[in-house]
């Protein structure tokens, strides 16, 4: 239940961004990479009853975000949309983000040897 803690320093850095905004937030943006293999709706409920004690009254957003990409081999870096995967393939990666390996292939020259450049962080924002 990794989601738990996840929720938890999720709270603890808007507690953090609010501070710096110097005015109650309305809204914590959590965007998180879809390689990430979380669930979203446990998530949610863990930020919603953390949030509740830490900042009462502000609402809360998910959102996610492609993973990038880059070839080792030719340099070309590109936003990996997952909806153009196979929903098996999705759901392989999505649980074993190094099954991108077999899956995935530089669209210009072809080859496997990939590097996750992003995909896989949980980034907050606070909005006033
Ligand atoms: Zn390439």
């Amino acid at each position: 239940m990794h989601e738990a803690a996840i929720a938890l320093a999720v709270v603890r850095e808007a507690e953090k961004l609010a501070k710096t905004l110097g005015t109650k937030p309305k809204l914590v943006e959590v965007v998180v990479g879809e390689l990430q293999s979380i669930d979203l709706e446990v998530l949610g409920e863990y930020i919603r009853m953390n949030l509740r004690e830490a900042l009462p009254g502000v609402e809360y957003k998910i959102t996610t975000e492609p993973p990038v990409l880059r070839c080792e081999q030719c340099g070309y870096e590109w936003r990996l949309d997952m909806n153009t995967l196979d929903p098996d393939v999705k759901e392989a990666i999505h649980f074993l983000p190094e099954a991108l390996h077999a899956y995935v292939k530089c669209p210009v020259c072809g080859s496997r040897d990939l590097t996750v450049v992003r995909g896989r962080e949980i980034r907050v924002r606070v909005h006033g």
